[in-house]
């Protein structure tokens, strides 16, 4: 079960956030939530096999090629988090505000177990960008870098 992780570190009787996943569609999406958590940071989430694969990022998305972000690999979420805004309550995992920052299309051009190569087509995100897992001891690494391709 993809979503184990996410659905067990909710109370979902106390946080807004939606428990169940809905089916998959035709258009992937990407959606990008400022999330004022106790440290603010952005939550990228991409549409990949039925799911959002998630990644927190501790500064704001790369909006030029340049700009290089970690971006911390996070549990994955159901599609149906892709609406989602609202006030996650005090004592909640990720208790804040969550905001949605950008929403759009998602092109997967290339995919691999350490590296994604995507357009993205949003409001503020728009062209090829990105994710690289940190080379490291472990393959599990939950360090990547995330940057607009030239
Ligand atoms: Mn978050």
């Amino acid at each position: 079960m993809p979503l184990e992780e996410y659905k067990s570190k909710r109370d979902f009787t106390r946080t807004p956030e939606p428990e169940n996943n809905r089916q998959t569609s035709d258009k992937p999406i990407f959606v990008i939530q400022e999330h004022h958590a106790t440290h603010l940071h952005w939550d990228l989430r991409l549409e990949i096999d039925g799911v959002l694969k998630s990644w927190a990022l501790p500064k704001p998305p790369p909006l030029e090629s340049g700009v290089k972000r970690l971006a911390v690999q996070t549990e994955d979420h159901p599609l149906s988090y892709a609406d989602f805004t609202g006030v996650i309550p005090d004592g909640e995992y990720g208790a804040g505000k969550v905001d949605i920052w950008d929403k759009g299309k998602l092109i997967i051009k290339k995919l691999n177990s350490n590296s994604i190569h995507f357009e993205l087509d949003g409001k503020k995100l728009k062209g090829e960008f990105i994710l690289i897992r940190f080379k490291g001891r472990e393959e599990s690494s939950k360090n990547w870098l995330f940057f607009k391709k030239k």
